[in-house]
């Protein structure tokens, strides 16, 4: 077993103490560059925006601020585990290899399946492909990116022939109208909202349009925001269409020359719209505004559209895709400097996925499951056992692992029992499964607990190898840190149960630039008008050396010849990649949710991420500053449903679907449409006891991408009865399974954890968290508790020092209204040590007089709280965002808390105004 090559690091050295490696944000597909600027004589590492990347220019978000505090041994999976026991990694391997091998000669290829993840590098994804398609013989490979935007690829694939990306980041700097749809991109592609926030600053004609059934922080940048019903996106654009055609706003040149289709698809949108008053009745939002925006849309030829996963996580996701298409297409707005629509990716490499296969529906380099793509895939790969058929996509193979079907599954990076919808089913399937291989970074995750084989992969800061963004922009993700215990590069270990499995001579890779060249040279290979021409091709890559590979810079494909800067646009001249060339409009009708709310189930639930966590927590979970914006699961219900629902603010709820239960804490918001709800989609069963989203989700796919509808799902909400409610903060780690509900949150020093139980008494939860504190504790004397109790009324306040240090501080009462604030109190755990002078008021919760007492966290970047923000207002007269910028820092870096600061602004005027 070789080992693998060690990659020099593209590095700046600006002096003896510290240089700087080049590499790629690790969580959304904006792709950011960053600049890891590591101290030799001081040890550590900085994080900051690469000012030479052309996806960010220097800016960067709150998550990609937080790297460098994600980076420790803490949590890290460091070596192979067979059934639970540390085996050696040829043991490990011939594990996997031998379990694979047994499974398929007993079951055939179809029995066994790899989940994958877009937070793969592209190198890892196409071994891994490779071995499943092409010598495993099975299509039985798909990955999380199917959640994300399944729904895009084939409609690109439907309209353009390929799963194309047309245009490019810098047209948000040219165009003079952008729409956002299904887009929160303040909080999930904050450097691209801020590059449009710039662009507006600069540029007083640009409009920007948001259409979102949530008022979300987007809003904040909106000229008009069509806060239209779920899933009446299809009727916007259909109508959008008729509109450009009543209109006579259709490019008649662009049409003829380029694409076909246009009378059916017109034919069906004006069938399906009607007219602009239907439209808004359909959407329910005044037939003006919808008027406004086709009328702006209609005159503004630098039009871009944007859309992400209210767009693509939808039953019907394909068709709203192809309807946004269909508008850029009749106008000729695409691939042009400022115009064209613009697919929002979710993962950091989910374009990279795509590029080499995958998803099941794929094969590799853009290709399908056409003959010819079949026969220059299998002579390229030099195998005869290549799949002809599609494999199982995420939630069919899933399905399958219940069945039976699927015997043998390994899953890479990701963690299908939280994600996947109807996720409680997952775990049950995963539960009786055969055979389930894990490769993962880290030790603990919902899916690596149910693992019977555990295989240790390198981290992102260990990682080398590419990742493409939203833009088709390729960029290198480069190693500044070891492999940590016997963590492997995830390609290294695929390619190694692939020779274990008998295909040595095909996966003899040495390196990741070894594979990059294999990727690019398959994407090249009979890729010419010959032939059938493909858009992926790295041509001018194929031959790269490992020094230029080392140090390629970010690059757009197509890359057709060497030496070329790569391709920023497509399509503006038509050359699609369809038989004839041509374009193809696709007729749309509107197609319902599969799942209307009922009397049983009468509220909606869209689901999404929150500002400051990326998927399941496991790096962003580890930065105590990002857990601080939201902390616990939420769902935001308007005031109406929850008087109602007879609920208030700040109580507990459960959400119950067809499917499973979650709880979650209420949030009461005007920015929700009445009968609808919305819940983050972050938590696992790693750090809450029932707040995993995807048990309630519903698992109906759209029959064309077989993207679940992760945003509609009916439910029912009722009150979570607790007996106490309350929190704790300890600077130990404490066990609390036996509460009902519980959230664990890493703090500064110390762990917070909000609870709640139905039956538990407030006696036994004292009992079991003094037991906890003191078992290993010598010295007794040390130790000194302060309480207060009324055990009649559910309250139970404790605090607890030791040697004068405050270690635990539990507050629990009947209700959760009156609770004290956890800032202050969080804030103490950072004090040197005795702190008498906050004893006697400890236990109620509040700050001595002239303490302070910074509030709710609005600022991640800079960990800056809300009554910080109030006390500067208040005593500089501050009136503007920038002011309150120049006195206290926050909103100045990634500037995604601007509209809470615009909101705390607003309010405190008020409040002074009426004082
Ligand atoms: Fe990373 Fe934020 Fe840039 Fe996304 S926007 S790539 S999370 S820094």
């Amino acid at each position: 077993m070789k080992t693998t090559k060690q990659a020099t690091l593209k590095t700046l050295d600006l002096s003896n103490d510290t240089k700087v490696v080049k590499t790629t944000c690790a969580y959304c597909g904006v792709g950011c560059g960053l600049n890891i600027n590591i101290s030799k004589k001081n040890q550590t590492i900085k994080v900051t925006g690469d000012s030479e990347h052309p996806a960010n220019y220097g800016r960067l978000c709150s998550k990609g601020s937080a790297l460098a505090e994600t980076l420790s041994l803490e949590g890290r999976l460091l070596y192979p585990e067979v059934n639970g026991a540390r085996v050696s990694w040829p043991s490990a391997i011939s594990s996997v290899s031998e379990g694979f091998k047994k499974i398929i000669a007993e079951h055939g290829p179809d029995s066994v399946a790899f989940y994958a993840s877009g937070q793969l590098l592209t190198e890892d994804y196409y071994v891994a492909n490779k071995l499943m398609k092409g010598f495993i013989g099975s299509g039985n490979i798909d990955t999380n990116s199917r959640l994300c935007m399944s729904s895009s690829v084939a409609g690109h694939k439907r309209a353009f022939g390929s799963d194309t990306v047309p245009n490019c980041y810098d047209d948000l700097d040219h165009a003079e109208l952008i729409v956002l749809i299904g887009a929160n991109s303040a909080w999930c592609h904050p450097v691209l909202f801020q590059r449009i926030q710039c662009a507006k600053e600069k540029n007083s004609k640009l409009k920007v349009v948001v259409i979102d059934p949530r008022k979300t922080n987007t809003c904040d940048i909106a000229d008009l925001h069509l806060q239209i019903n779920s899933g009446s996106d299809t009727a916007v654009f259909n109508g959008l269409l008729a509109y450009l055609n009543q209109n006579k706003k259709l490019d008649k040149g662009y049409i003829e020359n380029f694409t076909e289709g246009l009378e059916q698809a017109i034919l069906s949108a004006e069938k399906d719209a009607g007219t602009i008053q239907q439209v808004a009745q359909a959407c329910k939002v005044p037939a003006v505004n919808i008027e406004r925006f086709y009328q702006w849309f209609a005159n503004t030829d630098k039009s871009m559209s944007l859309y992400s996963q209210g767009i693509n996580q939808s039953s019907s996701g394909t068709d709203k895709v192809n309807a946004i298409i269909n508008c850029h297409l009749a106008t000729g707005r695409i691939g042009k400097l400022g115009s064209g629509p613009l697919s929002l990716t979710g993962q950091p490499n989910a374009m990279g996925g795509r590029e080499v296969g995958g998803l099941a529906n794929q094969l590799a380099a853009h290709m399908g499951f056409e003959k010819t793509d079949l026969k220059l895939v299998s002579e390229f790969w030099k195998t005869n056992t290549l799949t002809s058929n599609q494999g199982l996509p995420a939630v069919q193979l899933f399905d399958a692992v219940a069945e039976g079907k699927v015997k043998a599954v390994w899953i890479m990076a990701t963690n299908p029992v939280s994600s996947l919808p109807n996720a409680d089913k997952v775990k049950r399937a995963l539960e009786q499964c055969e055979l389930v291989v894990v490769s993962d970074c880290v030790d603990k995750t919902d899916t690596l607990d149910l693992a019977h084989i555990k295989l240790p992969a390198a981290g992102w800061s260990e990682k080398d190898g590419t990742v493409t963004n939203s833009e088709r922009r390729i960029s290198r993700q480069r190693a500044f840190n070891p492999l940590a215990g016997e963590a492997k590069p995830d390609w290294w270990i695929i390619s190694e149960v692939a020779k274990g499995m008998g295909y040595e001579e095909s996966f003899n890779y040495q390196s990741s630039a070894d594979i990059f060249r294999e990727h690019a040279a398959l994407s090249a290979f009979k890729n010419d008008d010959t032939n059938k021409l493909r858009d992926f091709n790295l041509k001018g890559l194929m031959n790269i050396s490992d020094t230029h590979y080392e140090e390629l810079e970010p690059i757009q494909w197509p890359v057709l010849e060497q030496g070329d800067t790569g391709t920023s646009r497509l399509f503006a001249k038509g050359k699609f990649f369809t038989e004839n060339r041509k374009a193809k409009f696709i007729a749309i009708s509107t197609r319902p949710a599969a799942h209307k709310p009922s009397e049983l189930y009468p509220f909606i639930l869209n689901t999404g991420r929150v500002r400051d966590q990326w998927h399941s927590m496991t790096r962003t979970g580890l930065s105590p500053r990002l857990n601080l914006h939201k902390p616990e699961p939420f769902v935001e219900i308007h005031p109406e449903d929850l008087s109602k629902l007879q609920l208030k603010h700040g109580e507990l709820a459960v959400l119950n679907s067809q499917w499973g239960t979650m709880l979650a804490r209420v949030e009461e918001s005007k920015d929700i449409k009445p009968g609808m709800v919305f819940a983050p989609m972050h938590w696992t069963f790693q750090l809450s006891s029932q707040g995993r989203v995807g048990a309630v989700v519903n698992p109906e796919i759209d029959p064309i991408s077989f993207q679940p509808e992760s945003k509609h799902t009916p439910i029912r909400i009722s009150g979570f009865e607790s007996t106490w409610q309350g929190f704790i903060l300890s600077t130990q780690k404490l066990n609390l399974d036996s509460v009902n509900y519980r959230v664990d949150v890493r703090g500064e020093k110390y762990w917070r954890y909000e609870i709640a139980d139905q039956s538990m008494s407030v006696n036994k939860l004292k009992t079991v968290v003094q037991a906890q504190i003191e078992q290993d504790i010598e010295d007794k004397d040390s130790l000194s508790w302060q309480h207060h109790e009324d055990p009649a009324n559910q309250l139970l306040r404790l605090a607890c020092f030791i040697d004068g240090k405050l270690e635990l501080v539990l507050m629990v009462q009947n209700n959760h209204s009156t609770l004290p604030e956890r800032a202050w109190l969080s804030s103490l755990f950072s004090e040197a040590d005795n702190m008498p002078e906050i004893r006697p008021t400890l236990l109620s919760g509040k700050p001595p007089v002239g303490s302070a007492n910074v509030g709710k966290q609005i600022c991640a970047c800079f960990n800056v709280g809300e009554n910080t923000i109030r006390d500067f207002i208040c005593e500089q007269k501050l009136t503007t965002v920038s002011e309150v910028g120049k006195a206290c820092n926050a909103g100045t870096n990634c500037g995604a808390c601007v509209p809470e600061i615009k909101a705390i602004i607003q309010d405190s005027l008020l409040e002074s105004a009426n004082n």
